[in-house]
Protein backbone atom coordinates (compact mmCIF):
# COMPACT_ATOMS: atom_id res chain seq x y z
CA UNK A 1 0.00 0.00 0.00
CA UNK A 2 1.83 2.92 -1.33
CA UNK A 3 -1.07 5.25 -1.89
CA UNK A 4 0.41 8.93 -1.62
CA UNK A 5 -1.53 11.22 0.42
CA UNK A 6 -2.25 14.97 -1.14
CA UNK A 7 -3.37 17.93 0.70
CA UNK A 8 -4.78 20.71 -0.20
CA UNK A 9 -3.28 24.51 0.91
CA UNK A 10 -5.49 25.31 3.27
CA UNK A 11 -4.84 29.34 2.22
CA UNK A 12 -5.22 28.71 -1.90
CA UNK A 13 -6.22 25.15 -2.42
CA UNK A 14 -3.63 24.00 -4.30
CA UNK A 15 -3.13 20.55 -3.80
CA UNK A 16 0.08 19.64 -2.25
CA UNK A 17 1.70 16.14 -2.03
CA UNK A 18 2.29 14.65 1.94
CA UNK A 19 5.74 14.02 1.43
CA UNK A 20 9.06 15.02 3.00
CA UNK A 21 9.92 17.19 0.00
CA UNK A 22 6.98 19.38 0.93
CA UNK A 23 8.58 21.60 3.33
CA UNK A 24 5.55 23.40 3.84
CA UNK A 25 3.09 21.12 4.33
CA UNK A 26 -0.20 21.06 4.48
CA UNK A 27 0.87 23.99 2.67
CA UNK A 28 2.09 24.83 -0.60
CA UNK A 29 4.62 26.96 0.15
CA UNK A 30 6.45 29.01 2.83
CA UNK A 31 4.38 32.09 1.44
CA UNK A 32 0.90 30.40 2.01
CA UNK A 33 1.99 29.20 5.12
CA UNK A 34 3.09 33.30 6.27
CA UNK A 35 -0.35 34.38 4.92
CA UNK A 36 -2.13 31.54 7.27
CA UNK A 37 0.18 32.65 9.95
CA UNK A 38 -1.37 36.14 9.72
CA UNK A 39 -4.99 35.49 9.65
CA UNK A 40 -4.17 33.02 13.10
CA UNK A 41 -2.55 36.48 14.27
CA UNK A 42 -5.75 38.86 12.81
CA UNK A 43 -7.88 36.34 14.81
CA UNK A 44 -9.50 34.21 12.15
CA UNK A 45 -9.51 30.32 12.73
CA UNK A 46 -8.63 28.56 9.56
CA UNK A 47 -7.81 25.11 10.55
CA UNK A 48 -10.72 22.56 8.12
CA UNK A 49 -9.58 20.40 11.12
CA UNK A 50 -9.35 16.18 10.02
CA UNK A 51 -11.84 14.55 7.53
CA UNK A 52 -14.90 12.77 9.29
CA UNK A 53 -15.40 9.20 8.28
CA UNK A 54 -19.38 9.21 9.48
CA UNK A 55 -19.03 5.53 8.02
CA UNK A 56 -16.17 4.55 10.60
CA UNK A 57 -18.72 6.20 13.55
CA UNK A 58 -21.78 4.22 12.31
CA UNK A 59 -19.36 0.79 12.69
CA UNK A 60 -18.64 1.77 15.92
CA UNK A 61 -22.82 1.77 16.90
CA UNK A 62 -23.06 -1.65 15.58
CA UNK A 63 -20.33 -3.00 17.73
CA UNK A 64 -22.79 -3.76 20.49
ZN1 LIG B 1 -0.79 27.63 -1.16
Amino acid sequence: MTQKKVVSCPTCTKLVPWTEESLFRPFCCERCKLIDFGDWAAGKNTIAGESVFPDEEDSIGKLQ
